[in-house]
């Protein structure tokens, strides 16, 4: 066992302490000469939010007032007039025209990327600092927040190492600000699968993930754990085959050696796979999720339903490529890919599995997550199935449905307002109002 860090005789603790003596001193000499400098609401305080109608994780209420506990929870759902009289001594919140949701979870992002057209993936990886995209990371983190999403699954720091176990610490301490990170550090690719390509056999680059076969899967995946991870991420499949197709990776027998080196250290795995092949090995070796799925089929996504396997279609990053790639949306007819994924869709749906709401955010602009949202809409989901989706489907794949996801008594005060009904229309909530984390506003304006 790991002995415990010595801190009583650390010099850089002592300095820390003298440092924090001498800002409590000057915040009091503020505080006397009335300069105090703004201070968020007090978390500790309870409040009574009372929008035109709340969503509750499942279906839309009208008449409902939300109480914010003291401990960042929520500690009442019901009728404003009965709320209002049992709390009276608690400050009102109208939100008129305003409609409250379960702070969004975003089920699949890349915080360390950012958009493909403003920076090519191999340059991101080859060519940034990891300064740099730490510190882009920090950005696209606030700008995530401030769009409603407050729980990010993150599949990938994409060459950045464990970068993504560094900032949820960051988080967690309150240096930054941001949504709640569940990270899986580099992710696993098999030997020779993964980029960036195309470089002299003599040279070496990077990779944007950590290569295992074989019995290393087993090694590495708990090297990784070691390092902190949330989640284990491997590619089932990826673009090696003749002429860059989409060929299987792992074999099931290296899939299944990582789902139960994970499952003893108690994470879930997620799985890229666009194949059936590797959608099929994926899911019979007993991964939680698999993301993109394009050539899945009511076959296949039927199998995953049968094993409680989430599917996240990550619509707008598909799109995305394609409008990289020069299409013009409206104009031209659907490219290959943005086919495949509409009867992907269609499929998955047909066949009853549960459908994450995972955008790949980072191929994109981190902020637009709800792009996703709005296509799932256009792919042929009412705007509460997709609002479902975001919030309580995320939260059970994330096995975090006790705590965010609905906005029921005892969960997290994880919130977002928008002005408008997006059960209506689902570009409603672009139009955010206020985000709250654990109870306190954290983005937008704080009514
Ligand atoms: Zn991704």
């Amino acid at each position: 066992m790991q002995p415990p860090p010595v801190r009583s005789h650390d010099p850089k603790t002592n300095a820390a302490k003298s440092l924090l003596i001498i800002r409590m001193a000057f915040l009091a000499l503020l505080t006397a000469l009335g300069q105090a400098p703004a201070v968020k609401a007090d978390p500790a305080a309870a409040r009574l939010l009372i929008p035109e109608r709340i969503f509750d994780g499942e279906k839309f209420l009208a008449d409902r007032a939300v109480l914010i506990g003291s401990q960042g929870r929520i500690s009442a759902v019901g009728p404003a007039e009965r709320l209002t009289s049992a709390h009276p001594d608690v400050p009102v919140r109208r939100l008129n025209g305003v409609t409250l949701l379960p702070g969004l979870i975003e089920g699949h992002s890349h915080v360390l990327l950012h958009p493909y057209d403003e920076t090519p993936w191999n340059d991101q990886v080859l060519k940034e600092s990891r300064a740099e995209r730490v510190v882009r990371a920090v950005t696209h983190l606030k700008a995530s927040l401030a769009a409603g999403f407050t729980t990010l699954r993150d599949l990938g720091t994409e060459g950045a190492g464990y970068a993504d176990v560094g900032l949820r610490t960051a988080l967690e301490k309150g240096v930054i600000a941001g949504p709640r990170l569940i990270v899986v550090g580099p992710a696993m690719v098999v030997t020779g699968s993964y980029g960036p390509k195309g470089f002299a056999p003599n040279f070496r680059p990077p990779l944007g993930a950590e290569e295992a076969d074989e019995t290393r899967v087993i090694t590495v995946a708990r090297d990784q754990i070691g390092h902190g991870i949330d989640w284990v991420k491997v590619y089932a499949d990826y673009r090696w085959g003749p002429n860059g197709a989409t060929r299987p990776t792992f074999s099931r027998a290296e899939l299944q050696a990582i789902v139960a080196t994970a499952r003893d250290a108690g994470l879930p795995v997620a799985a890229h796979a666009s194949s059936i092949e590797g959608m099929r090995r994926a899911t019979l070796a007993g991964v939680r999720s698999i993301e993109h799925g394009d050539a899945g089929t009511r076959e296949i996504f039927a199998l995953m339903a049968e094993h409680g396997v989430f599917f996240c279609p990550t619509l707008a990053a598909g799109e995305a490529i394609a409008r990289y790639r020069g299409w013009h949306k409206g104009r031209d007819p659907a490219p290959e890919r943005v086919r495949r994924q509409h009867s992907a869709f269609a499929a998955a749906r047909g066949a009853g599995v549960k459908i994450c709401a995972g955008s790949d955010a980072g191929v994109f602009r981190h902020g637009d997550n709800t792009h996703e949202l709005e296509l799932m809409v256009e792919y042929g989901m009412s705007p509460t199935e997709a609002l479902h989706a975001a919030t309580a489907v995320n939260a059970e794949m994330l096995n975090m449905a006790d705590r965010i996801g609905r906005i029921a008594p005892g969960m997290a005060a994880d919130l977002v307002a928008v002005r408008g009904n997006p059960g209506r229309d689902i570009g409603d909530l672009r139009e955010v109002v206020a985000v709250w984390r654990d109870g306190v506003c954290v983005a937008a304006s704080c009514p």
